[in-house]
C-alpha cells in the first residue's frame, strides 16, 4: 500500500527544496525559481506546533511536501509558555509520539525540568510535562524539519487559496508566487487577523513583533466559512537575575527525568529547579484599582478567552474571595535569564504589570523583560470539518491547530498530525485514517471539536475521555503504534523497537500468568488472601491494591528476568484488568455505532425522524449514527429511526445483489 502511495506521489512530483546549513550552523534555503505549474503533493501553511507535525506526518506517508511559513527562524516557536505536556496534554504528545511525530522527541532535548504530574493518582490520569528551554526546543524542531526526508520549507506568507471547482488546488503567496498541491494544510495559529491588545493600545499582530495574517481570512469568508473570533493572553517576562529566590520556594523536578517518546533512552539536558510565589492581597487591590483599564473588561476584547487559563484580572474578578493565587517561576531556559511567570497573564498597561509584580514575594525588585499581552483572531469553526480534518466545503483543504479554536501546542500538534497524515492519503487518492474516541484522545479532540463546535478556546483535559482507563498515556503506543506502522507514518527504528516491547510484554504476562500460588503458601510469604483454596497467579495477585512487584520478585525470583520498564506496564494492566474487560464492552458497543455509516442520506426520505432531528442532522451532517447520538439534543428514538433505517437500506441492497 504504501508502495503504491509513493508510486502515485513520484509521478506527480516535480521539485524539492532542499536547506543547506550555512557556516553560522544556520538554516539557509535553496529556493529554485518557480513557474505557476510548479506543484507539491501536499502543502502545509505555517511552521507552528500543528504545522510541522502535519508536514512531517505527510512527508513520513512519502508525500512530496513543503511547508511554508512566514520565517523559518520561528518555527517551533513557544508563544507562551516554554513547556510541553501536563493533564490530558501529556496523553497527546504520547499519542503523537506513538504515530513517530515529533513533539515528543523534540521535548526529551530540550526539557529541562520534567514532572509527572498527578504521580500519587491512578496511572490514567497522570500526565507527563516537561518544561523546555525555549532555544533549545525551537532548534530541535528546525533540525527534525530539516532531517525528514521528502520536506521542504518556503519562507513567505501564505495569502489566498487557489480554488476551483469546490476544491483547493494550491495557495498565492503575498510576493505574488504561487504553489499546486494535491492538498493543502492550514495551520496558521493565533496569526488570521490578530490584534494585540496591551492596556488602552492595540495593534495588528500575529504574535508579538510578527505581522498578522490578513489575506486568508478574506480567502475563508468568500468561501462562505463560518470564522469566529477567539483571544488569548500570556504574562509578562520576567529577568531572573533580579528575581529573589531566597523568598520563593523552590520546586525540583522528578528524578530521574521521565521522557515523553519511546525512543528516548535517558534524558541528557540539564535539569533545574522552579520557584513557586503567590500573589497577595496587595496584587488584589492593585489588580482591582485598574481592572477597568483591561482591554477585557473596558470593552476593547469582544472574544472569549480560555476559561481554564484565565488572565491574572480574570482571576480577581472571579474568585476574588481567594487569599492569593499560585505562581511558578519558570526559567525560559539554560543559558537565558528569563523568567516566565505561570499564572500571571494579564493585559493590563505596562505601569500596572509593574505594580502588581512588586506586590508579589520574590518580585519586589523584578525587571519587567516583555510586558504581557491579550491577542484576538479568527478562527473557523471546527463544525466545517469532518474527523479527517478536512473541510467539508473545500475538498483538499485542511486545518489543523489554533485555528480550529483550540489552544495549546499539544492540541495543536496532535491536529497538525491527524491532518497531515489525512492530507498525505488524500493527494494520493488512498482512504483515510480516522481516530476515534477510543483509540485516543486525538479522537476524542477532533470528535469534540467537529461534532460539538466550540464556545471558547478548548483544551484537552482527561475528563473529555469516557474511555479514560484506556487511554493512558502510558500506553499511547500500544494503542497506536502498530495502526501507524500499517498507514506507513512510522519509520524502521521505531517499528523495530516497538515489535520487540509488544513482545517481551506479552512474554512477561504469559510467565505472570503461568506461575500461580495458594492462600497458604502466600500467607508463608506474608501475604493474606482469602482462603478458599484457589490458586492465584502472579498476574492475579498484582491486581491487590496491596501487591508490588518487588513482592511478587520475592515469591518468584525467575520474574526478574523481566525488564523493569515491562513490569511497570505489567502492573499497570494488572491492576487495571477487571475494569479494562468492562471498558471493552462498552467501546464495542461504542464501535458499532461508529460502524454505521451515515454518508449520503436524504433525511427527508427517513420515515418517522422529527423535523427538529432532521435540521440538526442536515446541519451537522454527522459522519455515523455514533456521532449523531453526540449532537446537542439528539434523542436515543431519532437514533434508533436511524440505526432501522440503516440496516433496511443494507437489507435493500443485498436483495438488489443477490437478484
Ligand atoms: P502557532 O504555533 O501560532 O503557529 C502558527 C504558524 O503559522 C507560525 O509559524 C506562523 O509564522 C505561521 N503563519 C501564520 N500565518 C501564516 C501565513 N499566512 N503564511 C505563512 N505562515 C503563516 N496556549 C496555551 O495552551 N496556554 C496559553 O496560556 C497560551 N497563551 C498564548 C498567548 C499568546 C499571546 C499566544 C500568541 C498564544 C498562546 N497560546 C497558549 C497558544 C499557543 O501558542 C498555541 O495554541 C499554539 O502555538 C498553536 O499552535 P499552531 O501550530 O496552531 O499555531
Amino acid at each position: 500500500m504504501k508502495q503504491n502511495r509513493r508510486k502515485a506521489f513520484h509521478v506527480k512530483r516535480l521539485m524539492a527544496l532542499r536547506y543547506t546549513a550555512s557556516a553560522q550552523g544556520r538554516c539557509a534555503i535553496e529556493v529554485r525559481p518557480m513557474t505557476a505549474s510548479e506543484s507539491f503533493d501536499v502543502i502545509v501553511i505555517g511552521g507552528g506546533h500543528a504545522g510541522c507535525e502535519a508536514a512531517a506526518a505527510s512527508a513520513r506517508l512519502g508525500a512530496n511536501t513543503a511547508m511554508v511559513t512566514h520565517r523559518f527562524s520561528t518555527t517551533g516557536a513557544m508563544s507562551c509558555n516554554p513547556a510541553i505536556g501536563g493533564l490530558g496534554k501529556g496523553h497527546l504528545v504520547r499519542e503523537v509520539d506513538a504515530l513517530d511525530g515529533l513533539m515528543g522527541r523534540v521535548a526529551d532535548a530540550s526539557g529541562i525540568q520534567f514532572r509527572m504530574l498527578n504521580r500519587r493518582k491512578g496511572p490514567a490520569v497522570r500526565g507527563p510535562r516537561a518544561q523546555a528551554d525555549r532555544k533549545l526546543y525551537a532548534a530541535a524542531m528546525q533540525a527534525a524539519i530539516r532531517e525528514t526526508a521528502n520536506l521542504g520549507v518556503v519562507e513567505g506568507e501564505a495569502d489566498q487559496l487557489i480554488i476551483t471547482g469546490g476544491r483547493v488546488i494550491g495557495v498565492r503567496l503575498a510576493d505574488g508566487r504561487q504553489f499546486l498541491a494535491g492538498a493543502v494544510v492550514i495551520t496558521t495559529g493565533t496569526f488570521l487577523r490578530g490584534l494585540i491588545h496591551l492596556g488602552e493600545k492595540s495593534w495588528p499582530a500575529g504574535r508579538v513583533g510578527e505581522a498578522p495574517a490578513l489575506g486568508l481570512s478574506a480567502s475563508f469568508e468568500h468561501a462562505g466559512f463560518a470564522l469566529g473570533r477567539l483571544k488569548t493572553g500570556t504574562p509578562p517576562r520576567l529577568d531572573g537575575a533580579t528575581i529573589d529566590w531566597s523568598a520563593v520556594e523552590m520546586q525540583p523536578g522528578d528524578d530521574p527525568p521521565e521522557p515523553f517518546s519511546v525512543m528516548t533512552d535517558r534524558i541528557t539536558t540539564p535539569q533545574i529547579q522552579c520557584g513557586i510565589t503567590r500573589t497577595t492581597p496587595a496584587t488584589h487591590e492593585v489588580i482591582r484599582a485598574n481592572v477597568h483599564r483591561s482591554p477585557m473588561y473596558s470593552g476593547q476584547i469582544k472574544s472569549t478567552g480560555p476559561r481554564y487559563c484565565p488572565s491574572i484580572e480574570d482571576k480577581i474578578v472571579r474568585f476574588g474571595d481567594r487569599d492569593g493565587h499560585q505562581i511558578f517561576l519558570e526559567p525560559e531556559g539554560l543559558d537565558d535569564s528569563t523568567v516566565y511567570p505561570n499564572g500571571i497573564s494579564t493585559s493590563l498597561p505596562e505601569e500596572v504589570q509593574l505594580a502588581v509584580l512588586a506586590s508579589i514575594p520574590g518580585l519586589e525588585r523584578v525587571k519587567m523583560v516583555r510586558p504581557g499581552y491579550a491577542i484576538e483572531y479568527d478562527h473557523v469553526d471546527p463544525r466545517e470539518l469532518d474527523p479527517t480534518l478536512q473541510t467539508k466545503r473545500l475538498a483538499g483543504l485542511f486545518l489543523a491547530g489554533q485555528i480550529n479554536g483550540t489552544t495549546g501546542y499539544e492540541e495543536a500538534a496532535g491536529q497538525g498530525i491527524v491532518a497531515g497524515l489525512n492530507a498525505a492519503l488524500a493527494a494520493s487518492g488512498a482512504d483515510p485514517i480516522v481516530f476515534d474516541r477510543a483509540d485516543g484522545y486525538l479522537g476524542v479532540m477532533i470528535d469534540d471539536l467537529v461534532t460539538r463546535g466550540i464556545t471558547e478556546p478548548y483544551r484537552m483535559f482527561t475528563s473529555r475521555a469516557e474511555y479514560r482507563l484506556t487511554l493512558r498515556a502510558d500506553n499511547a503506543d500500544q494503542r497506536l503504534t502498530a495502526k501507524g506502522i500499517a498507514l506507513g507514518c512510522v519509520g524502521p527504528a521505531r517499528a523495530r523497537r516497538h515489535a520487540s516491547k509488544m513482545v517481551a510484554l506479552e512474554a512477561a504476562k504469559t510467565l505472570a500468568r503461568s506461575l500461580a500460588i495458594t492462600p497458604n503458601e502466600a500467607a508463608r510469604h506474608g501475604l493474606v488472601l482469602n482462603r478458599d483454596g484457589n490458586r492465584r497467579s502472579a498476574f492475579e495477585l498484582l491486581a491487590y491494591p496491596e501487591v508490588e512487584w518487588p513482592m511478587l520478585l520475592r515469591i518468584w525470583p525467575e520474574l526478574s528476568a523481566i525488564d523493569p520498564g515491562i513490569a511497570v506496564h505489567l502492573e499497570i494492566d494488572a491492576k487495571y484488568d477487571v475494569y479494562l474487560k468492562r471498558q471493552a464492552a462498552d467501546v464495542d458497543a461504542f464501535r458499532r455505532d461508529e460502524g454505521l455509516v451515515l454518508s449520503g442520506i436524504d433525511y427527508a426520505a427517513v420515515p418517522g425522524l422529527s423535523n427538529e432531528a432532521r435540521a440538526k442532522l442536515r446541519a451537522h451532517q454527522p459522519r455515523t449514527v455514533g456521532q449523531a447520538g453526540r449532537i446537542d439534543g439528539m434523542t436515543p428514538a431519532a437514533l434508533g429511526i436511524l440505526a432501522a433505517h440503516l440496516r433496511r437500506e443494507a437489507r435493500r441492497e443485498n436483495r438488489k445483489a443477490t437478484a
